[in-house]
């Protein structure tokens, strides 16, 4: 017989840790699935200053220990290594496939947050894990005492670039316009970084190598001059896909796939919530996921009460 759940939580990052923390401190009997480990996108940050209560920043991994350790402390069951692979509504609740078994549950708060976009060039896919990375924080070391690029002008690419001078010899940031989309005070930092060199309305065409990566081929978008460029390592930072595929018609998603919720965080369809950086919005940070994870926990509680 497959276990049955009030709530089940798709997600294991701040969104779906905090909406867990909300609702077993509500009492309502919650699973968390978790495709890898608790933690989430932050893990894979090294400094975090922008989470209040930190004044002295603290890292993606200790913050996001303490929120697990947390929720865990409340009692919330945690599924690791339990990847959803799709839900299937039924008359009353819901039936949640994973790699390992089925699980029903009355209401879900979709929590699974986002995956790096890929570039989608030659060479990309098959320099994976042989110079290219879409994570300074877990690979970065590699490379120490070598030049790397890093591609994007977002806070990723900045926050991560900021991190890998503190490695490499050399950071190459290429960008596809000539002004920075990251926040002031990080580009800042970047201008001031001696070992960062910015590399302005260039974008990436070819990946090439041997055995490792050896140069990527830049296209400068505006005059089509191509430029071939050394470096040991890319990472790769241009921005994020939500993953969502799991959920088919169950939800309404805007053109990047992400998915829209109502003032209460709810999707189209009842009972299904949706919390963090998979849903549409404006601002997607640890602060603003936990908010969410705390709205979709008190509206999913509400509307297992009926109320909703
Ligand atoms: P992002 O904000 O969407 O930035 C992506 C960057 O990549 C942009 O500069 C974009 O250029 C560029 N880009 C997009 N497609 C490209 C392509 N095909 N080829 C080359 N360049 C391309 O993504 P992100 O930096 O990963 O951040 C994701 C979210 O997490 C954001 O909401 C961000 O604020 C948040 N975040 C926050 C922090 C922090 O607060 N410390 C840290 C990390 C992430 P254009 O600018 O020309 O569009």
């Amino acid at each position: 017989m497959e276990e049955s759940y009030d709530a089940i939580i798709i997600g294991g990052g701040p969104a779906g840790l905090t909406a867990g923390i909300y609702l077993l401190r509500a009492g309502v009997n919650t699973l968390l699935l978790e495709k890898m480990l608790p933690g989430g996108a932050p893990v894979n940050t090294e400094h975090i200053e922008n989470y209040p209560g930190f004044p002295e920043g603290i890292s993606g991994r200790a913050l996001m220990d303490l929120f697990s350790g947390q929720a865990r402390a409340l009692g919330l069951s945690i599924k690791e290594f339990s990847e959803v692979q799709g839900v299937e509504k039924g008359e009353k609740g819901f039936t949640v496939k994973t790699v390992d078994g089925s699980y029903y549950t009355k209401g879900i708060i979709v929590a699974s947050g986002c995956e790096p976009a890929k570039m989608g060039i030659p060479g990309e896919n098959e320099f994976l894990g042989r110079g290219i990375s879409y994570c300074a924080t877990c690979d970065g070391a590699f490379f120490r005492g070598l030049e790397v690029a890093v591609i994007g002008g977002g806070d990723s690419a900045i926050v991560e670039a900021l991190s890998l001078a503190h490695l490499v010899k050399k950071v190459y940031i290429i960008h596809r316009r000539d002004s920075l989309r990251a926040q002031k005070i990080l580009q800042e930092r970047a201008f001031r970084e001696k070992k960062i060199e910015f590399l302005w309305n260039k974008r990436p065409i070819e990946i090439k190598g041997k055995e490792q990566i050896e140069s990527i081929v830049l296209e400068d978008t505006k005059t089509k001059e191509i430029l071939p460029l050394r470096v040991d390592g890319v990472f790769v930072y241009i921005g994020i896909k939500p993953n969502t595929a799991f959920l088919g018609d169950l939800v309404d998603r805007d053109g990047g796939g992400f998915i829209y919720t109502d003032n209460a965080l709810s999707t189209k369809t009842k009972g299904i919530y949706a919390a963090g950086d998979v849903r549409v919005k404006t601002l997607r940070q640890i602060s603003t996921a936990v908010g969410d994870g705390a709205t979709a926990a008190v509206s999913l509680e509400r509307y297992l009460l009926g109320d909703q």
